[in-house]
């Protein structure tokens, strides 16, 4: 039995097998054969394999998602029908008697580079499909563990790193836990294991159990049976029988606590004073709305739309995003859904950016400085949320402000958008418009910008960034982090005040939100709503509604403001 230590992201127990993710697109070796037909017969075998790998996914991906987004599915098989692709590998493999892998690779690399060179966007889609579907055969003709995070069974992932984009793509219901060597707490990887309510532990430590043994290597763990402890923070490789036993009490136990907290469903979030403080949910990804709804959020606080734009090869298209954002407000009904613009830099990047390399990139060319740097994208974004604001209660947010300035420049390109959509008679709806206080400058600006806006949202994780200089991204500065040092709850504190006294409402959708020590502090603070990972809902509301601020309102907020 080997114990290693890492940092935990989100709680919990996970008891199975290790498999290990390694990162797509190695390089595929060629090599001669002396039986071509028998290469074939392997290489149809693989194929009908994927086939049958792809018709799954369709069906389970309707049933998530719905039948227009599982399409791209369907798209996949028809590119494993072309007669024409299927012929170019095998008379590659017979006439140069070469492994399949090559041949599978030389000629979806002709195709897509045939694709990508045609500028319409419809032929660059078809070079990503093509690229993905040359994945899964490749994958299904290797033995090697898989690249895509195609899982069999369910198992604990154990990575070098996981970027969010590689996340999101693997099936939610094979995973029992995520355990990273890389990334902080803070990362929007964990963030994203956060909203999938999975155990998961990153920064696994210095690669050395508590014994003092030596790292034996990330491939050494595949297969491995493991325990991870969400809860401690540790990865038990090989456990023995009783530490398994223990464990398997310990989910016994979590799972009874988890009814308690199911029992909140269907309650509202009141305070033992008579004060309503809606709990509402983050959204990182499409899975995240059924969370939304499993956990009885009153409402989607963050959506992180980022994420449709990392899942893919190039932008998404305004009809792509109309019909997510439509969705979305379709399935909330009344309840408000904040949607955020995009907001990528730093640790959030796709290829198709091409977002320059930066010295420091969590103060660089992020956030709203993207859309304004590229007005055109960021024109396409708000045609489509204001057109979705037609189907529901829609809040649009803009991230990483610093200044009135740019409310200003965002607000007037807002009303470009509008009035085009009014010339070409095509509906939209008067969305509300806020943004995120995540910079110091905004926080201490607070009374300026509350004038210009519907609403404020804070953003406790970098706002806690950049108000302690601490890099989210970087683990070896945990102990400097103080997520209750004063700085950051007095600006807090003031922009919640600014933003009453301009008659808006100031809502926390950071990570310090779902802290349940610091709730009665933000109640103190009149916090208007506050916007956690999905499964964080449930804990919020028991806690809140465990609370009466009638007489100590002012010590709380001299306790933690020390003021
Ligand atoms: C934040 O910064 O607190 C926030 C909610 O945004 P993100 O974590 O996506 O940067
Ligand atoms: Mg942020």
């Amino acid at each position: 039995m080997k114990v290693y230590r890492g940092k935990s992201v989100c709680g919990g127990i996970a008891i199975g097998k290790i498999y290990v993710y390694q990162k797509g697109g190695q390089s595929v070796t060629r090599y001669p054969v002396e039986d071509p037909e028998a290469e074939v017969s392997r290489f149809r075998e693989a194929l009908s394999r994927t086939e049958e790998q792809l018709s799954h996914f369709y069906e389970k991906a309707a049933h998530q998602v719905g039948e227009a987004d599982a399409a791209i599915f369907s798209g996949y098989q028809m590119i494993l029908h072309d007669r024409e692709y299927l012929e170019s590998i095998e008379s590659r493999i017979r006439s140069r008697s070469v492994n399949a892998e090559y041949a599978v690779a030389a000629i979806s690399d002709n195709y897509v580079a045939m694709f990508s060179s045609l500028e319409d966007e419809y032929m660059q889609t078809k070079a990503a499909d093509m690229r993905d579907v040359s994945e899964r055969l490749l994958e299904a003709l290797s033995d090697s563990p898989g690249r895509k995070g195609r899982l069999e069974e369910p198992v604990i992932v154990v990575a070098q790193d996981l970027a969010p984009s590689e996340t999101i793509q693997m099936d939610r219901e094979k995973v029992l836990s995520f355990v990273t060597l890389g990334g902080s707490p803070t990362s929007h990887t964990a963030i994203l294991a956060r909203s999938m309510g999975i155990p998961a532990l990153v920064g696994l430590a210095s690669h050395v159990t508590e014994g003092g043994e030596k790292w034996e290597g990330l491939k050494a763990l595949h297969g491995r049976m493991a325990v991870v402890d969400g809860n401690t923070g540790a990865l038990i490789v090989e456990p023995e029988e009783e530490v398994i036993l223990h464990m398997r009490q310990l989910q016994e136990k979590e799972r009874e606590e988890r009814a308690f907290l199911l029992s909140m469903k269907g309650k509202k979030s009141v305070t033992l004073d008579g004060r309503h403080v809606p709990v509402c949910a983050n959204v990182g990804n499409r899975g995240g709305l059924g969370l939304t709804l499993e956990n009885d959020a009153e409402g989607i606080g963050l959506f992180r739309s980022e994420y449709l734009y990392l899942e893919k090869d190039s932008y998404p298209t305004e009809e792509e995003q109309f019909e997510i954002y439509k969705m979305l407000l379709e399935k909330m009904g009344d309840r408000r859904v904040v949607i955020r613009t995009l907001d990528v830099g730093a640790d959030k990047q796709a290829d198709y950016f091409a977002l320059v390399k930066e010295e420091n990139p969590a103060m660089g060319l992020r956030g709203i400085r993207v859309s304004l740097t590229w007005p055109e994208v960021f024109k396409v974004q708000l045609r489509a949320l204001f057109r979705a604001g037609a189907f529901g209660r829609l809040a649009i947010m803009y991230p990483m402000i610093t200044s009135v300035k740019e409310v200003r420049r965002i607000r007037s390109l807002a009303e470009e958008v509008k009035e085009e959509l009014r010339k070409e008679g095509i509906p939209y709806g008067n969305a509300e418009q806020g943004i995120m206080i995540e910079t110091p400058a905004a926080a201490l600006t607070s009374d300026l910008l509350a004038k210009e806006v519907d609403f404020f949202s804070i953003g406790t994780n970098d706002l806690s960034q950049y108000g302690m200089a601490i890099d989210r991204q970087n683990p070896q500065l945990e102990d400097f982090y103080d997520p209750y040092h004063p700085a950051i709850l007095r600006m807090i504190a003031r922009t919640i005040q600014n933003a009453h006294r301009a008659g808006i409402w100031c809502g926390i959708c950071g990570e310090l939100g779902a802290d349940l020590e610091l709730t009665e502090l933000f109640l103190a603070m009149g916090v208007d709503e506050l916007s956690v990972s999905p499964v964080s809902v449930l804990p919020l509301r028991s806690r809140i509604r465990q609370i009466s601020l009638k007489e100590h309102r002012e010590e709380v907020l001299r306790k933690w403001l020390q003021e």
